[in-house]
């Protein structure tokens, strides 16, 4: 079949995805999806309601609870992970909803709590600051909130929030933390039991490395059991309905089954890789592109920076502001010819910055590859642009 680049009809560009090498795809959601996973969805349909299924959603049920370090059932709705952050606020006791705002999906945690109709009070912080304990603390003292909604790694910033002190945080102040771990998760290191957290939210199409579709949730025993006495907790994503059917291994309405064969290949793939290796490996991606960012200015003399503060960056995501004058579009389009694809900026930060989406089964070394590619296509348009420092 004939090739033309990018611009090719449905049919020959599925054709020429299938075998490209595994590698050229780094955007922070969807990710990358490996093709022996990606062919699981081609299996035939099974029956649900049956042995065989339940089986296999045991063994997923499992590797879902390895990754995320919980001994509690992980629920698996057909859904983007949006409808898992409705689960979440639809679910928690009455009362107001403190968000912590830092980003792009953190205030849409905020946003999908007013739209269930609840009072939200924010801590907004500017996009890529970190949060000061101190005012969540003030927020705290003054209002008794029913939970605190939090995301792990803001994609749209690439900062990581320290959930586990928020929890701890929220605790002490007698509230229950909401965390939105969708692009943390099988990435960064989340330990759902360890750190106490009431309730976590993720994705299958950010650091899972699946296809988009399935979210995922833990939530205590204590927050289900709460839930039981809430009158209006809506249909589909009543979480009381998920945990009595999770007991038996089953979801409540049709679960999206070629999803899960996909999802239970890539629990078996992180099960031998173990979640603290691909903890370390996320590590090491992330460390590696924030050291090619600060080599970038040195070696070009072009001014690039990492948006998230030191000490504070997602091991998922990184997002790089660029230089005054060098458009995002351009850039992605100049990577692109190269035959890699990066994210563009998010919301407030779309004008200014891209995103490399450093996660799910991408290696060090095909990291590494793309950055360099990145460089050249950078270097080019500085030249161009003539935005190299003197
Ligand atoms: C991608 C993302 C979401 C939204 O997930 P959908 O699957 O698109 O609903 C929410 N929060 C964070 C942090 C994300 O990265």
């Amino acid at each position: 079949m004939r090739r033309r680049g990018v611009h090719c009809n449905p049919s020959t560009r599925f054709a020429a995805m299938s075998d490209a090498p595994f590698g050229t795809f780094f955007v922070p959601g969807p990710t990358e999806v490996r093709p022996e996973i990606l062919a699981q969805l081609t299996r035939p349909m099974m029956q649900h309601r049956n042995r065989a299924f339940e089986a296999m959603f045991a063994r997923i049920d499992a590797g879902l609870r390895d990754v995320l370090l919980t001994a509690r059932p992980v629920y698996v709705g057909a859904t983007s992970a949006t409808g898992f952050m409705e689960m979440a606020i639809r679910n928690a006791a009455a009362g107001p909803i403190l968000s912590l705002v830092n980003g792009g999906f953190s205030e849409r945690f905020a946003l999908v709590a007013e739209s269930c109709g609840r009072q939200v009070e924010r801590v907004v912080v500017p996009w890529g600051a970190t949060f000061d304990l101190n005012a969540v603390e003030d927020a705290l003292t003054q209002t008794r909130f029913a939970a605190v909604t939090v995301a792990q790694s803001e994609t749209s910033t690439g900062v990581l929030t320290d959930v586990h002190e928020v929890a701890e945080l929220a605790h002490r102040h007698g509230t229950i933390v909401l965390v939105d771990s969708v692009s943390g998760a099988g990435g960064a290191k989340i330990t759902v039991d360890g750190w106490g957290l009431d309730y976590v939210l993720t994705g299958s199409q950010k650091a899972l490395a699946l296809p988009a579709g399935l979210a995922f949730a833990v939530a205590s025993a204590e927050y289900v059991d709460r839930a039981r006495s809430l009158p209006d907790r809506g249909f589909y994503f009543d979480i009381v309905q998920y945990d009595k059917f999770a007991a038996r291994n089953q979801t409540p309405s049709t679960p999206a089954t070629s999803l899960l064969y996909a999802l239970e290949a890539q629990m078996g793939d992180i099960g031998r890789e173990g979640i603290e290796r691909r903890w370390e490996r996320h590590l090491a991606m992330r460390d590696a592109t924030i050291e090619w960012v600060y080599g970038l200015r040195e070696r070009r003399g072009v001014d690039v920076s990492v948006v998230a503060p030191e000490g504070a960056r997602s091991p998922t995501v990184t997002v790089i502001r660029l230089p005054l004058g060098m458009s995002p579009v351009e850039l992605r389009n100049a990577i692109e010819v190269r035959g890699y694809t990066i994210g563009g900026g998010y919301g407030e930060l779309a004008a200014t910055t891209v995103r490399i989406g450093h996660m799910g089964d991408h290696t060090l070394e095909g990291l590494r590859r793309c950055l360099h590619a990145c460089e050249t296509a950078i270097a080019e348009l500085a030249e161009r642009r003539r935005l190299v420092r003197a």
